[in-house]
This record gives C-alpha cells, structure tokens and sequence, in this order.
C-alpha cells in the first residue's frame, strides 16, 4: 500500500523556534532588546489552559519574557477591557494574545478590537485582518501561517494549484485563503453549507481542513497526490473507553492516496505556537524601528 510523505510539524516548528531563540539572543545583545508576550486567560478552559500553559513556557525557552494575566470567569467586559488597556501602555510587552473562546457573556470582538494593531500577536485585530486582505505586509494568524510555511516544506512554489480549505472561521479558514492567493493559488472554500463537499474536496491540489470533525475526511475526498494539511484537533474516546485526539482526516486511510500529509497531534499544532513566537519578534522589533532579521523573515 502506498503511503504519503509525513509532513513533521514538530520537526520544523522545532528548528523555527531554535532560530528565533538566537534571533532573540542578538536583539537582547545588540539592542537590548528583549521581546515580551503578554497572554490574557478568562475562566478555567482546560484545553486553553494547556495552550496557555505551552505558549508561555515556550516563550520562556525562546530567551523571551512572558507574563500571563488569569481573570475569573465572571469578570466584566469593562474590567477585561480595562486590562488590555493597561498592556496596550506596558512597554516591556511588545505582543498581546487574549486566549479564545471567552465567556459567553463577553463579546470576543469588543476585547480584541481594543489590542493596539501593532502588539496584535495573533493577527486577528481587524487592522491587520484588512492588511492581510489588501496584501500589505501584516501580522498574519499563527494557525495559516504555520499550514503555509508546512506546505512550502514540500513545495516551494505553489502557483497554479488549486487549494480547497475546509472551514472559513476567521482565525483559519479566511486568513488562509488569503494566504494562498498571495501565493498563487486558486482557491474555494467549503463550509457547513456546502452541498457535497467531498465533491469539491477531490479537486484539490492542496486540501486543508480546518473544520473540527474527527476523520470526517476519507480517501475517496482525496484527489491521489494531493497535498494534505490537518488543522482539526478533535478529543474522542474510542469504544474500548480510550481517550484519544485526532484530526479532521482519517490519517492512515488518506496517507494511502496523498502525496504528502499532516499528522495530528505532531502536524500544524506546534507550528501554531513556533509562529506565535515569530509574530512577537516581529512586533518588538517594529515598536523598536529595527527590520525583522533576514532569518526569521
Ligand atoms: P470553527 O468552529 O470556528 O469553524 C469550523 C468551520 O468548519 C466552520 O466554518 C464550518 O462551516 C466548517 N465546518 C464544520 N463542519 C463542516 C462540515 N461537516 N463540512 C464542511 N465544513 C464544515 O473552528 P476553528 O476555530 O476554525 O477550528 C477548526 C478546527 O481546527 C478545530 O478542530 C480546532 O480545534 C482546530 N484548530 C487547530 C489549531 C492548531 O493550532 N492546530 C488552531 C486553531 C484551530
């Protein structure tokens, strides 16, 4: 049976976070410089705070600084607001992320709005989102940008081919059809209303699903040869009672018609946060009037 190159998230997020680590070093020599992140927890999420918990921590081993603001569940919309205005004004924090999903009584947009455009670490302000759809050089959500630099791994020219995403969340689905037209792509996008997506799906050059389905997609959604990347982080537990997590593709029946592939856990996850990190650079070093370093550019 044949198997599909498996793409190594890890490994690559891995050597990214190296470099930014010395990235950082010369910054704190050369400039004393030292890139810090804020990241702003609300409630008590027990998947967010594990993606909380591994941002700070590799933040940290980044040689950057890190602080982390917990708030209760209950905290007001004010009160939440007044604290991003207060990191907004710290000038050791060059980078704020508000971990989502907040509560319900919290409106997610009058929170990230208030993040000045430039300490926007995760992209989603919507300064840089229309920065990122008028193709001007921007702050570009972890997530897409970590499914890009993946793909390029495999292939580093991607003009011409058709890449169909499965999702359009604005943290994402939509950046990363931005993304990809940047690079030349056709693009479509199929959502929950799409009649027949796995019609669509098998036309793609490049499949990326981002839609939170555990394995809904099979080999017969998969055009052979395709490029196959896996957003969907899904906890199941099996029917010996085994708690597991898995993607939105059925990994080892898709390996057997994809040219290349994603595994989850090990695939776009820890690009995620390698990205988050390159993204915090990138805003110390703009608040300080310095370019980017031509390794992490
Ligand atoms: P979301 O719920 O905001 O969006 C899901 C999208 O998928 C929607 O646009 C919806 O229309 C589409 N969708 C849902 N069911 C579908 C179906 N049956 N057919 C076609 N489209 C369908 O989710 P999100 O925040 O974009 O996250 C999506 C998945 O990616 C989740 O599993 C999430 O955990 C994961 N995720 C992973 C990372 C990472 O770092 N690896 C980061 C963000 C999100």
């Amino acid at each position: 049976m044949p198997h599909a190159h498996v793409i190594d998230g890890k490994a690559t997020a891995e050597k990214l976070r190296a470099t930014i680590g010395e990235v950082v070093k010369r910054l704190k020599k050369d400039h004393s410089l030292i890139p810090g992140l804020a990241v702003v927890m609300v409630g008590e999420d027990s998947a967010s705070r594990i993606y909380t918990r591994n941002k700070v921590k590799q933040t940290l081993a980044a040689g950057m600084h890190s602080i982390q603001r917990d708030f209760p569940a209950d905290i007001s919309q004010e009160e939440l607001a007044k604290e991003i205005c207060s990191l907004n004004k710290d000038h050791s924090i060059h980078g704020i992320l508000v971990q989502l999903p907040l509560p319900q009584h919290i409106n997610p947009n009058g929170i990230l709005d208030l993040i000045l455009p430039e300490k926007d670490v995760d992209g989603f302000h919507p300064v840089n989102v229309g920065r990122l759809g008028s193709g001007i050089s921007s702050l570009v959500p972890c997530t897409p940008q970590g499914c890009l630099l993946l793909l390029k791994e495999v292939r580093s020219d991607l003009t011409g081919l058709h890449a169909v995403i499965v999702g359009r969340s604005n943290i994402v689905g939509k950046p990363l059809a931005q993304l990809l037209l940047a690079e030349n792509c056709s693009i479509t996008i199929v959502h929950s209303n799409t009649p027949e997506p796995h019609k669509l799906c098998l036309q793609a050059d490049i499949l990326i699903s981002a839609a939170g389905r555990p394995e809904m997609i099979r080999k017969n959604w998969i055009k052979p040869g395709s490029i196959v990347i896996d957003v969907g982080i899904n906890r199941i537990t099996t029917n010996d009672g085994i708690k597991r997590i898995v993607g939105d593709v059925a990994f080892e029946d898709a390996a057997q018609v994809a040219s290349a592939i994603t595994p989850v856990p090990g695939g776009v996850g820890p690009m995620t946060i390698a990205c988050l990190l390159r993204n915090c650079v990138k805003t110390a070093c703009e608040q300080q009037g310095l370019s980017l370093p031509h390794d992490i550019a």
